[in-house]
């Protein structure tokens, strides 16, 4: 039995989620930790200025990008998961299993649910006091053994956690987000809008790159959230073809 759970809040996330974590938390014999670094939407749309007039932020989302050359690219050095998600969950759990300065024993067991569809996003600890385990795989449980074990049980259906303006949606959960929770869409359609409109100076740490000079975008097709027509064969047919690249690989996203 683990000691606890924790989840840690980007204030991003669907309504849905939110909903479904305070059901959860009414079900779980453990304690439920609710940790953030605050919202990740604020971080990414903070710009600071170097002193030559130069704009960058401090927190990168994985954004697709199109320049003015018309030439497709990615955001390469994202952050949002390192600062939003492993980092106040590292904090939390050095907290609670009170691990010293320098610590290399390993005392503290993380369980990751990653299930076995999804094996190639399973990372080792980076701290030597944690060992991971990804139960899921250790049962060789895919998401869908995952939904039917819910169902079986008399459970409902729960949502994938991510923020509302992933980068990583598939095309079948911007569908999703689109027909089921509308109002989550749009926040994501205005986040696009403001991230396009801040970033049009781009980052100094990237300067030098073609793709930073370029409009970000949520979509790999670089077309606006709003102009997108998820429901056509095309979109849809997109997502096994490309669902393993819609991962977040730091396996702390879309569990
Ligand atoms: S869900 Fe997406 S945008 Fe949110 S922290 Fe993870 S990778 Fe970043």
């Amino acid at each position: 039995m683990p000691d606890g759970a924790i989840f840690a809040d980007t204030q991003a996330e669907p309504a849905s989620v939110y909903k479904w974590l305070d059901w959860l938390e009414t079900q779980l014999p453990y304690p439920l930790y609710r940790v953030t670094k605050g919202s990740l939407s604020d971080a990414a749309l903070k710009m600071r200025v170097t002193k030559d007039g130069r704009k960058f932020s401090t927190t990168d989302i994985p954004f697709f990008t199109l320049s003015a050359k018309g030439v497709k690219g990615k955001i390469p050095n994202r952050s949002c998961t390192f600062d939003f998600k492993i980092s106040p969950i590292t904090k939390e759990l050095r907290k609670l299993a009170a691990i010293k300065r320098g610590q290399k024993e390993v005392t503290v067991t993380s369980y990751i649910g990653i299930s076995w569809d999804e094996w190639h996003r399973c990372k080792p600890s980076r701290d030597a006091w944690v060992q991971s385990r990804w139960p899921l795989i250790e049962l060789r449980m895919e998401r869908r053994h995952c939904l039917e074990w819910m169902e079986k049980n008399g459970y409902p259906k729960p949502p994938r956690s991510s923020c509302v303006y992933c980068p990583f949606h598939s095309p079948t959960e911007w569908r999703r987000l689109q027909t089921e929770e509308p109002e989550e869409f749009e926040k994501a359609v205005q986040f696009e809008k403001a991230v396009q409109f801040e970033k049009a100076v781009q980052s100094v740490k990237s300067q030098t790159r073609e793709n930073f000079h370029s409009t970000p975008f949520l979509h790999r097709s670089c077309v606006p959230l709003d102009q997108i027509d998820f429901r056509s064969d095309f979109e849809m047919g997109q997502l096994d073809i490309f669902a393993a690249d819609h991962s977040c690989e730091e396996g702390m996203c879309g569990v």
